[in-house]
């Protein structure tokens, strides 16, 4: 689901908006703004809100102590499409443990559980010298039309009686960014190799005989003011959460996934079966094709997911993780944080230069760019080329190009959950074609496949991107 700096669609993008903007400057992303970890299922409705709340409860706790006396309790109003659409996607669930100070990348799954499961339980939460109760209720779905500052605004209030002590309006643009009114962006260093296409970037890596990855790193370094031992304990951290979003997806015998479809997770009785498999072929596809649909299945029950670059896509890029690591190839913690910083310079291209949001540009800017960054993950992990990572990450991207996105019934399962299997598979497909052919010869270039992208999204029919209303949302009919 969305990762979009707004749920724009075909007809509110003006017709003469170039997608790929050239005056955007160099791409400053950082590392901890791209990766984020999170409860699924979606990265604008669960993640960011839920970092909302706890942002907000992290602001009271600060409160002087004599106004903290007077709090009764705290509220959360949800509006446009956070009001619209929050409770398929467990907006509620997701704000109510981030007020109880639970924090997004750390909650224990079982705790969001517990809240879904029983939806009119109370949780005490003490601030300063008061204890109230808070739940669900305490969460308002608001008003779903009108005119909002972004279409996915809540407020946060602290109560004393029937009176906000303290408030704040926040957004959550998607991503698992979040801002409030007031924000003014942190100050950001130079990037030490400013790029804003892949030419510029594979240019800086080839002049000094970098690689992608070693690109990446310094400008890291350069633009967040952070230490190589901070870096590195932030890409361990995420490559840990994508190995344990697999692990807790295939111990899941089989059950089945919250919403109206009653869809059966298989990733456990895929990666079971797989194990028979009479040809290492077969064995090597079905096995990756199950930690993706592991991932992507821990999404659909809300559990901790990676951005990579959104929720909905959150099978792929842990699948080729998990295959790289837990398997005989058993690449080194060096090598997988590599791969990161490969994967994430092909993430920041897409979003500096197209979108990766299903609501913008349909499910190609997502599982796309998810599989194109896999891609690029599994070339920098194994040492390739700057030519041959790039070759890896435009194959993988443009047999995407699109792509819609059309959750049935706005759940993100179908197409999405297979899909992740497909986007993995994809991603050693094309490693695999870029690395045994010329790679001077490769004829696309990973920015006109980018290019591409954005201006297919931008003519995509509006149904056809996080709408539910067509493709297999409106043809497959639910009992
Ligand atoms: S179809 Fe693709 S873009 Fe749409 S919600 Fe599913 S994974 Fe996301």
């Amino acid at each position: 689901m969305s990762n979009s700096p707004s749920r724009l669609n075909s007809s509110s993008i003006s017709p003469d908006l170039d997608v790929v903007k050239k005056s955007k400057g160099p791409v400053v992303t950082v590392l901890d703004e791209f990766y984020k970890v999170g409860p699924g299922p979606s990265s604008s409705h669960t993640i960011g809100p839920m970092r909302i709340t706890y942002d907000f409860y992290q602001r009271c706790t600060q409160l002087p102590a004599d106004q903290l006396k007077e709090v009764t309790g705290l509220k959360v109003h949800l509006f446009g499409s956070l009001s619209a659409t929050g409770k398929g996607h467990g907006t509620d669930r997701a704000a109510l443990a981030g007020l109880l100070g639970k924090e997004p990348a750390t909650v224990d799954p079982l705790f969001l559980d517990e809240i879904r499961e029983t939806p009119d339980q109370s949780f005490p939460l003490r601030l300063g010298s008061q204890t109230f109760n808070l739940s669900r209720a305490d969460i308002i779905y608001d008003s779903a039309a009108g005119t909002f500052p972004h279409p996915n605004t809540m407020t946060c209030k602290l109560m004393g009686g029937d009176k906000a002590i303290y408030e704040l309006e926040y957004y959550s643009p998607g991503g698992g960014f979040y801002e409030w009114k007031g924000y003014t962006p942190p100050k950001k260093g130079q990037p030490r190799y400013p790029y804003g296409t892949m030419k510029e970037l594979r240019h800086h890596a080839e002049e000094r005989n970098l690689s992608i990855a070693q690109v990446i790193s310094a400008n890291e370094l350069a633009v967040s003011g952070r230490t190589e031992e901070q870096i590195n304990a932030f890409l361990d951290k995420i490559a840990a959460a994508m190995l344990a979003t697999v692990k807790a997806g295939l111990a899941v015998k089989e059950d089945i996934l919250p919403g109206p479809i009653k869809l059966h997770s298989k990733a456990a009785t895929v990666w079971q079966r797989a194990q028979e498999a009479q040809y290492e072929a077969d064995r090597a596809v079905a096995l990756l094709s199950a930690c993706a649909l592991a991932g992507s299945e821990e999404n659909a029950r809300g559990h901790l997911v990676i951005t990579a670059p959104t929720a909905g896509s959150a099978g792929v890029m842990p699948a080729i993780v998990y295959a790289l690591t837990q398997t005989k190839r058993a690449l080194t913690p060096e090598k997988i944080r590599q791969g990161l910083l490969g994967a994430a310079a092909v993430g920041y291209l897409c979003k500096h230069n197209a979108t990766l949001s299903g609501a913008e540009g349909g499910c190609q800017a997502e599982i796309g760019v998810a599989s194109a960054m896999s891609a690029a993950f599994i070339a920098s992990a194994l040492d390739a080329s700057p030519q041959v990572t790039e070759n890896a990450a435009e194959s993988a991207l443009e047999h995407h190009l699109g792509m819609t996105c059309d959750p049935v019934g706005g759940y993100v399962q179908v197409p999405c959950i297979e899909r992740c299997a497909f986007g993995a598979v994809k991603a050693w497909t094309a490693y695999m074609i870029a690395t045994n052919e010329i790679a001077s010869r490769h004829r696309v270039d990973l920015d006109t496949t980018i290019k591409t992208m954005a201006e297919t999204g931008r003519d995509m029919s509006r149904k056809y991107k996080e709408t539910s209303e067509a493709g297999l949302a409106a043809n497959l009919v639910l009992c």
